[in-house]
């Protein structure tokens, strides 16, 4: 079997959207499930879209993701250049070649000439298909005029019947007639090829034996492979992968502000739990399995377990898988990651340790927990109906029995432990006759503000240390 090259091939445009990232991750995967090389190019020939800084984002996200190419702009191989726009003069050499076999052709019309025909054809409601205008040219007269300077572009000769067609792994075979397609534009005016001739080429020369792309590339593929044809070239097997929704109606996509690659990194996601997460995007190992590390997705993934209807990105079951990961970190690493998050919360100065324990299991995204603690760093503003919870038997009469009663108690408290201040405080409910409930509810209503915090009375009052919580106390028995 021919070795299996695939690419990713991304246009520098901004950070890697979910849908690429899936993309690169299926590509990679092939690659390495089949012992195969992994290539990055960078598909950059469309100036105007480009983004400045876009190609380093992509090697950081490539990197990010842990998705190592064997071959690319920025670590070398033996198919280089791995940057479209240094490859101008290769494209220019088979552009030509296409010309010569008459599978292209020189094409001269202007900008108004072809907005006329571009207008007419949509006042007849029609879509417009160039009408082969410049064809009829004799090659020695275009050489002429092109070596006079006039500006030009080069256009595919697409056969005006007969049908054309390809076959794809998930798709099976698409046919089109020849006759709806347009003779589009291989080489631009700035010398630079458009996608749809650069594509071909590169994966030819780069040997490229599996093209995985977005289905959006569907219609045109067609298209690609007369040009295979008129170069005599051996075809890659396509894979085309349906498009990753938001809900039923909506592509997932970054003008909607659906979140890249690198926005679920800042949020707090760990890079397992998205790169897990979006293998499932789309492909399942058909069994009910869930969990894979990036190598185990390496051993199994195959284009069997690809599904062709697309696939919804739920951030739910992500912030899910997320919250399953995150439990699962080694205790170190779990403090490693959250310091950063409670320090930006103000809490940096409590017992940060302690609060990583308490907070291990209740972290979904790292992203929640300034929320999940700020009360720590500032009081939050609450109202006394928070005391009253009927299962504990509690409400503000009872909030304001049990906390005179308590507050002497957590003044005598000399040495500010977890384990002092549960013994000495459930040694005294016990003495007064009150129930656990009655008593341990309002302390830590008094001293939170909240309805739910990490950890229960004793240590929250731990973390916030002796000082802070006596303060507290006095300002939430002051408002009873
Ligand atoms: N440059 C194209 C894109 O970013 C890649 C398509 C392909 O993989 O052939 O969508």
């Amino acid at each position: 079997m021919k070795e299996v090259r695939t690419r990713f091939a991304p246009s520098p445009t901004g950070y890697l959207h979910l849908g690429g990232l899936r993309t690169a991750l299926y590509t990679y995967l092939y690659a390495r499930r089949n012992g195969g090389k992994f290539i990055l190019r960078i598909e950059d020939t469309d100036q105007e879209r480009e983004v400045a800084g876009a190609v380093d984002m992509i090697y950081q996200s490539m990197h990010l993701a842990g998705l190592t190419y064997d071959e690319g702009p920025d670590v070398g191989g033996d198919y280089g250049p791995y940057i479209q726009s240094d490859r101008k003069a290769i494209y220019q050499e088979y552009a030509w070649k296409l010309v010569e076999k008459g599978a292209a052709y020189p094409c001269f019309c202007t900008k108004e000439r072809l907005d006329e025909a571009r207008k007419a054809a949509e006042a007849k409601g029609e879509t417009f298909k160039y009408d082969k205008h410049c064809l009829h040219i004799p090659l020695e007269e275009a050489k002429k005029r092109i070596a006079a300077g006039e500006p030009y572009v080069i256009r595919q000769n697409i056969p005006t019947e007969g049908k054309c067609g390809f076959d794809d792994v998930l798709f099976g075979h698409i046919e089109v007639d020849c006759a709806t397609l347009d003779d589009n534009v291989l080489m631009k005016a700035d010398g630079l090829p458009t996608y749809n001739f650069a594509n071909v080429v590169d994966d030819h020369l780069m040997a490229i034996s599996h093209v995985m792309r977005g289905t959006e590339y569907l219609s045109s593929s067609p298209k690609y492979d007369l040009l295979y044809d008129a170069f005599g070239w051996e075809k890659p097997v396509y894979v085309h992968l349906p498009v990753v929704m938001k809900d039923q109606t909506r592509k997932l996509s970054k003008r909607y502000g659906d979140p890249s690659f690198e926005d679920l990194l800042h949020q707090g996601y760990l890079r397992d739990a998205i790169i897990n997460f979006i293998a499932l995007l789309g492909w399942s190992p058909r069994n009910d399995r869930e969990f894979f590390t990036l190598s185990e997705l390496e051993q199994i993934f195959d284009l069997e377990g690809l599904n062709k209807s697309p696939a919804i990105f739920d951030v739910n079951k992500l912030r899910w898988m997320n919250g399953e990961y995150v439990r699962k970190l080694p205790f170190e690493e779990y403090y490693k990651l959250a310091l950063p998050w409670f320090e930006k919360a103000g809490v940096g100065h409590v017992d940060t340790r302690r609060l990583a324990e308490l907070m291990q299991g209740r972290t979904e995204v790292f992203g929640d927990i300034p929320e999940m603690v700020h009360f720590l760093a500032e009081m939050p503003e609450f109202d006394n109906e928070l005391y009253t919870h009927k299962k504990m038997k509690t409400d503000p009469a009872v909030a304001k029995q049990a906390l005179t009663m308590i507050k002497p108690v957590l003044e005598g408290i000399d040495e500010w432990t977890e384990t002092n201040i549960h013994d000495v405080v459930m040694a005294a409910v016990a003495e007064s006759g009150m129930k656990n409930g009655q008593v341990l509810w309002p302390l830590r209503i008094a001293i939170s503000g909240l309805a739910n915090t990490p950890g229960g009375a004793f240590e929250i009052a731990y973390l916030l240390g002796k000082g802070e919580t006596l303060k507290r106390l006095n300002q939430s028995m002051e408002k009873l």
